[in-house]
């Protein structure tokens, strides 16, 4: 019964478990697809900043040799329409000179001969003797007759040595055969100055080249890239067949790093601008970021986690607790409903919670009659306060449990002795005392039975009278009575005379009516309520008379002598009268004076007996009575008479 219980306690704690679990990894997910979303984003922001960059660069490499041009087709159409006279050519050099300073970005301007010699220059240098026949973009134009212009490779300048991008066009004789070249340059450190104003991160590059993949000017500037042939790359391989423009990523073969690429063909020249930017530095800052988020996002799940571990233990074991508590309740009912004795709950208002069937024969009432009632309403007033009292300190947690015999009230019966053990309840979640569990066993019968016994062991069966031990008791009482309260103690010792002859004569049995009939007479003598007449012992009595002087304790011991007398019970040996007869003695005592004692007063009322019967039985002799001085008080045991 208790697995039946358990299954659906333990599903519970698993569906919690997992909801917590459920939890924790739906906060990882999100935070996950969120810093997914937001590294893509920044990806996405690096390519628009890429392409913008490549497309500036394209529009500025474009600018550049559209000025470069320009400065190429006046060039062209002077010299073909001055022709190349020595005349023509000095205005020329003129012109060039002039032009000088408003190049700006075009280095420099050059015009060679069909034979490559140098015409003209913008350059400040002798250009006697100087030939450029070698250089690519002069074969080219010999070669060709493409009157466009003409993108060379990079060269290093025979006039300043340094690198330089060329853009040539050639000039025409009159009859249209080969007459020269016009060159314009611009410095590749110009390209990569111009470059270089852009934050493309420590592992950046910008770079142009040109169409047929050779590499123009680059940032970093790196001279040993300076004229590369890079046709072999995959951007340069697939130009023909990409968009003029785009995105592609590529891991570097020189350091292995992934990079982004926004490429820009020229739509005017054979010129590709390429802005590359390392995925390391794009994502950085993300990463930075998402590491100290996800750090926090960690520790908030572990404690979530922590938390609903907890929590989840906790209601596990508050389900075993309830179960066990459950099986517990169930036992006690059991336990209750089965047993003879009688359970009750008592709610600390002191009504009753639960009570056990057993109730209807402990108490008369059913179950049901007395849920709700107040647990005390039956119990005896004199031994409510005890009750009371012991309800009062379990509720109040002075004592766990204890044990009380009391009276209460039977539905048919009078009143029973319930032996009642006690113990407080405490409530399961707070630990707080609840209640109290009462166990109650009719003890009627056990009462009355020890009721029996304690008579017995105080009376004297053939008589009634109190016995020996119940006078001694009683004695003790009333003479510590009588010394705190001043008053004097009497006592009567009363002795049938000659009983042993009666005895031999009329027999045992009749002894034993006589004996009862002197006892008749002794306790309708006894009119105080504290009078004790008793059986000293065989046919010896005695009268114990608290509160009585002397006088009254004569006066009761010769009513009963003469009561006894007056029943003439006939016993021929006992003469003169032939009757039975008592001799009595009488004796009192101060018990507040010095040296008085229990002792002396019975010693005294004996030898007051023994008084009597010598002197001739059937009277009363009384012990001298002691006077109220310490001296005379110590004679008080040695009566006269
Ligand atoms: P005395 O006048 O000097 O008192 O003479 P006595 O015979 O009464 O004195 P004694 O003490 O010699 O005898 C007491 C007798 O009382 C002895 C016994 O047979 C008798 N007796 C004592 N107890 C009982 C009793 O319970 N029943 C009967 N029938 N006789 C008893
Ligand atoms: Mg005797
Ligand atoms: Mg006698």
């Amino acid at each position: 019964m208790s697995n039946a219980r358990g299954h659906p306690n333990r599903r519970l704690s698993v569906a919690t478990g997992f909801f917590v679990a459920m939890v924790c990894l739906t906060i990882v997910g999100v935070s996950a697809w969120r810093e997914l979303g937001s590294r893509a984003a920044d990806l996405k922001n690096a390519e628009v900043e890429t392409s913008n960059l490549a497309r500036s660069l394209t529009q500025y490499a474009d600018d550049t040799f559209e000025l470069a041009d320009n400065f190429l087709m006046s060039t062209v159409s002077r010299l073909e329409m001055d022709g190349g006279s020595p005349s023509a050519v000095a205005r020329l050099r003129k012109v060039l000179e002039s032009r000088r300073p408003g190049l700006g970005r075009i280095r420099g301007l050059f015009v060679y001969d069909s034979a490559g010699r140098w015409l003209a220059t913008s350059e400040d240098i002798d250009i006697g003797g100087l030939n450029n026949s070698d250089r690519e973009y002069f074969e080219f134009h010999r070669r060709s007759s493409d009157r466009g212009t003409h993108l060379g490779n990079p060269v290093k300048s025979r006039s300043g040595g340094q690198w330089v991008v060329t853009a040539s066009r050639r000039f025409d004789n009159a009859d249209g055969s080969f007459a020269g070249v016009v060159l314009a340059t611009v410095d590749v450190a110009h390209f990569s100055q111009f470059f270089g104003s852009f934050d493309i991160g420590p592992n950046g590059s910008v770079s142009m080249l040109s169409t047929s993949g050779i590499m123009l000017a680059r940032m970093p500037q790196d001279e040993s890239y300076i004229g590369r042939d890079m046709s072999a790359t995959e951007l340069i391989k697939g130009l023909r067949a990409r968009s003029r423009e785009g995105v592609y990523y590529f891991r570097s073969p020189l350091d292995g790093r992934e990079r982004l690429s926004s490429y820009m063909v020229s739509s005017r020249y054979p010129l590709v601008l390429l802005a590359t930017k390392a995925k390391d530095d794009v994502l950085a800052g993300w990463r930075q970021e998402a590491t100290s988020r996800m750090i926090f996002m960690v520790c908030l799940t572990s404690v979530i986690a922590i938390i609903g571990l907890f929590l989840v233990r906790q209601l596990a074991q508050r389900q075993r607790m309830v179960a066990a508590l459950r099986a517990r309740e169930a036992d006690f009912r059991l336990l209750a409903e089965e047993s003879s004795d009688m359970v009750m709950r008592v709610a600390l208002d002191e009504r009753v919670v639960y009570v056990s069937p057993s109730c209807s024969r402990v108490l008369g009432w059913d179950a049901t009659s007395l849920l709700g009632t107040p647990a005390l309403g039956g119990v005896n007033a004199e031994d409510l306060p005890r009750v009371e009292q012991a309800v009062a300190d379990l509720k109040r947690g002075v004592i766990e449990e204890t044990k009380i015999v009391y009276r209460t009230r039977h539905r048919e019966k009078k009143e029973i002795w319930l032996e009642t053990a006690l113990r407080a309840t405490r409530s399961p979640e707070t630990g707080e005392i609840d209640g109290v569990v009462a166990i109650s066993r009719d003890m009627t019968e056990h009462k009355d039975l020890e009721r029996k016994l304690a008579a017995l062991a105080t009376t004297d069966s053939l008589t009634g009278l109190a016995n020996r031990r119940q006078f001694d008791e009683r004695l003790q009482e009333e003479w510590a009575r009588a010394t705190r309260d001043g008053t004097p103690l009497s006592l009567l010792m009363i002795d049938v005379d000659h009983f042993k002859r009666f005895n031999d004569h009329y027999g045992h049995q009749s002894g034993d009516g006589a004996l009862r009939a002197l006892a008749a007479i002794l306790v309708s003598e006894a009119l105080r309520p504290a009078d004790l007449p008793a059986r000293y012992g065989g046919e010896e009595f005695v009268m114990l008379l608290p509160n009585t002087d002397l006088q009254g304790c004569e006066r009761v011991g010769d009513r009963v002598r003469s009561g006894l007398h007056e029943l003439s019970l006939p016993h021929v040996q006992n003469a003169p009268s032939g009757i039975v007869t008592a001799s009595v003695g009488a004796a009192t005592a101060w018990p507040g004076l010095a040296g008085a004692g229990q002792a002396m007063l019975v010693a005294a009322a004996d030898e007051a007996m023994y008084s009597a019967k010598e002197a001739g039985r059937d009277r009363l002799v009384s012990a001298r009575q002691p006077r109220k001085s310490s001296r005379v008080a110590e004679e008080a045991g040695a009566p006269v008479n």
